[in-house]
């Protein structure tokens, strides 16, 4: 099986570019901060904020989280429910940074990010792909732009959506998640070994695609 890591902070366009790819490869594109946006949603359910000032194995032992795809697109389940259409949310974006910090967290979503990644081939999306979930991916990558790039990304994309809010709450969300993930002691987001590092500053969406699957040919099918 190929397996590609895409690793990097909030916005860099990661998602849109690894639907993409996965698209024009035949690959399956898994997006695993929708399973870290599962659990915060949990947690958020049951009344906690971002101090999660509870016991967070007891919750993780009374919580189902699986991703079925639908058509091409991955859907997420929360004991049962399929709640994608919850999990955008600003609030659920900071929940999720939180539950992604605990250690118990990230055990509990491990097995199921290896085991899509030994069924099929995958495009994998996420903070800690290449570093701790595939070490042995047959690619790496790290996608990265400034912050208030990604911010502007992020606030036309919810625009678009009819979302009202406002470029500077987008930014010190993005500023405060990139301190989180960067932070944390357990697998903080950085570069892999063996990693190539990709920034999307100044390219559109076509040229950032188009780049993308030039490092994919030559990397991947060598
Ligand atoms: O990628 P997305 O913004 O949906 O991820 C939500 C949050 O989940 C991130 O801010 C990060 O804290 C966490 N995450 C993670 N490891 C991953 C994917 C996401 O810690 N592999």
């Amino acid at each position: 099986m190929i397996s590609i890591a895409l690793d990097g902070p909030a916005g860099a366009g990661k998602s849109t570019l690894a639907k993409a790819a996965a698209k024009k490869l035949g690959f399956i594109y898994v997006d695993t901060g929708a399973l870290y946006r599962a659990v915060g949603l949990k947690f958020s359910r049951l009344g906690y904020n971002t101090e999660l000032n509870c016991e967070i194995e007891p919750i993780l032992e009374n919580t189902a989280v699986d991703i079925r795809f639908i058509g091409e697109e991955q859907h997420v389940f929360l004991d049962g429910e399929d709640v994608n259409a919850l999990i955008r949310t600003p609030e659920i974006s900071m929940m999720a940074s939180a539950v992604s910090a605990r250690p118990p967290v990230r055990a509990f979503l491990l097995e199921l990010q290896r085991k899509l990644a030994r069924e099929n081939n995958v495009i994998m999306d996420g903070r800690d792909i290449g570093t701790v979930v595939l070490p042995d991916a047959t690619l790496k990558l790290f996608v990265t732009a400034a912050p208030e790039t990604r911010a502007d990304r992020r606030y036309k994309e919810l625009l678009e959506k009819g979302a009202d809010v406002k470029y500077d709450d987008i930014l010190s969300d993005i500023k405060t998640r990139d301190y989180n993930d960067t932070h944390r002691e357990i697998a903080p987001l950085k570069v892999a070994e063996g990693g190539i590092v990709f920034d999307t500053d100044e390219l559109d969406f076509n040229a950032a695609l188009a780049a993308l699957m030039e490092i994919i040919n030559k990397e991947v099918k060598k």
